[in-house]
C-alpha cells in the first residue's frame, strides 16, 4: 500500500482519520506562498476550479454553494433584520456574495488576513467575486483577532467567522478569549456563526468545546447545523451559531422571505430541519 498521492490527482490526506479526498486535476493554475500560507489553484476534471490553502481544500466551483449558503443565511435569517454584518476570514468572497444578496444589509466588512486569497478569487473564481463592487462591501486585509479587538462595542448585528482550520493563522479565532471579544462587539439580539468542522470527526472535540466556549463567552443560545460538503474531510461539515440575547435554536420558517436570494441549497425548511441534531451528536453535545 502506498501513501503517495495518486499521479494526476490532488489528494488531501486526513491522516488522523485514516481517510482522504482526491480530485482529478488537469492543470495547476497557481502555486504561491504568501506571508501566511501556501496557496494553490487547480483546474479539476469534474469539480471546476479548486482552491487549496496549506494542502487543505478551501473550495471548488462545484460544491462551494453548500458551505457559503449555510454560513450565511441561517444566521442572517435568524437575526431577522441585520444591517451591519462582519465576516472574519472568507477571503474567497463566497460568503460575502451571499450576505450581499440580503437587501436590508447596509454594510458588510470582510477582514481576511491574506490579500493573496482574494487576489486568487478575483483571478480564478469570478462567480464568487461578482458582487464585490457593491458599495455596501468593505474589504480589509488584516488579522481578524486584532480587528475585533479594535471594533466598537455593540456595533455589529451578525458576525461570521469563515476561517481556515484552527491551526496556523486561524488558531486564535477558535479561542475562548476571542469569542468573548466577539460577544462584546455584537449588539443585543446579535448572532455570530463560526465554521465548526466535521460532525463525524469533530463533534466530541472542536464542536463540543466551541459550544461550551460560546456559553462561557456569554452567549445565551447555541445551535450547530450540519450540512453536506463533499470535498471537506468526511464529506460532512457544520456551522455553529450563537445568540446574544436571542434564541438561535428557535426559527420559524414561515417568517423567512427567501424568494429573491437565488439559492441552490438553503431553504427555511431545511434550516429548521438542520436544527434537529442527529442522536449521536445530541448524545455528545447534550
Ligand atoms: N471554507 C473554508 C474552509 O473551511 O476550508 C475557509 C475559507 S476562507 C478561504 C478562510 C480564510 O480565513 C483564508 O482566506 C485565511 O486567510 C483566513 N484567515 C485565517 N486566519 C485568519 C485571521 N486570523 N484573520 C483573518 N482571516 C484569517
Amino acid at each position: 500500500m502506498s501513501d503517495q498521492p495518486i499521479e494526476g490527482w490532488f489528494t488531501e490526506v486526513f491522516d488522523r482519520h485514516g481517510s482522504a479526498i482526491a480530485l482529478k486535476v488537469q492543470e495547476k493554475l497557481l502555486d504561491i506562498t504568501s506571508e501566511y500560507q501556501h496557496l494553490e489553484v487547480y483546474q479539476t476534471e469534474t469539480y471546476g476550479r479548486l482552491m487549496v490553502l496549506d494542502g487543505c481544500v478551501m473550495l471548488t466551483d462545484r460544491d462551494n454553494f453548500l458551505y457559503h449558503e449555510m454560513m450565511t443565511h441561517p444566521a442572517l435569517l435568524t437575526h431577522g433584520a441585520p444591517r451591519r454584518v462582519v465576516i472574519i476570514g472568507g477571503g474567497d468572497c463566497g460568503t460575502l456574495k451571499e450576505v450581499l444578496k440580503h437587501e436590508r444589509v447596509e454594510h458588510v466588512t470582510q477582514i481576511d488576513i491574506d490579500e493573496e486569497v482574494t487576489n486568487a478569487a478575483r483571478q480564478f473564481f469570478p462567480a464568487l467575486v461578482e458582487r464585490n463592487d457593491d458599495p455596501r462591501a468593505e474589504l480589509l486585509f488584516e488579522d481578524g483577532v486584532k480587528w475585533v479587538d479594535a471594533c466598537d462595542e455593540e456595533s455589529v448585528d451578525v458576525l461570521i467567522i469563515d476561517s481556515t482550520d484552527p491551526v496556523g493563522p486561524a488558531e486564535g479565532l477558535f479561542k475562548t478569549d476571542f469569542l468573548k471579544r466577539c460577544h462584546r462587539i455584537l449588539k443585543p439580539g446579535g448572532v455570530m456563526v463560526q465554521q465548526s468542522e466535521s460532525p463525524l470527526y469533530h463533534t466530541e472535540t472542536i464542536i463540543k468545546s466551541l459550544r461550551e466556549d460560546m456559553g462561557s463567552a456569554g452567549f445565551e443560545s447555541v445551535a450547530t447545523l450540519p450540512f453536506p460538503q463533499p470535498t471537506y474531510p468526511s464529506g460532512w461539515w457544520s456551522c455553529t451559531m450563537a445568540g446574544k440575547g436571542c434564541d438561535v435554536t428557535a426559527f420559524d420558517p414561515t417568517t423567512a422571505r427567501t424568494e429573491h436570494l437565488e439559492l441552490e441549497y438553503y431553504t427555511p425548511e431545511l434550516h429548521k430541519a438542520a436544527l434537529t441534531l442527529p442522536p449521536f451528536m445530541k448524545r455528545h453535545l447534550g
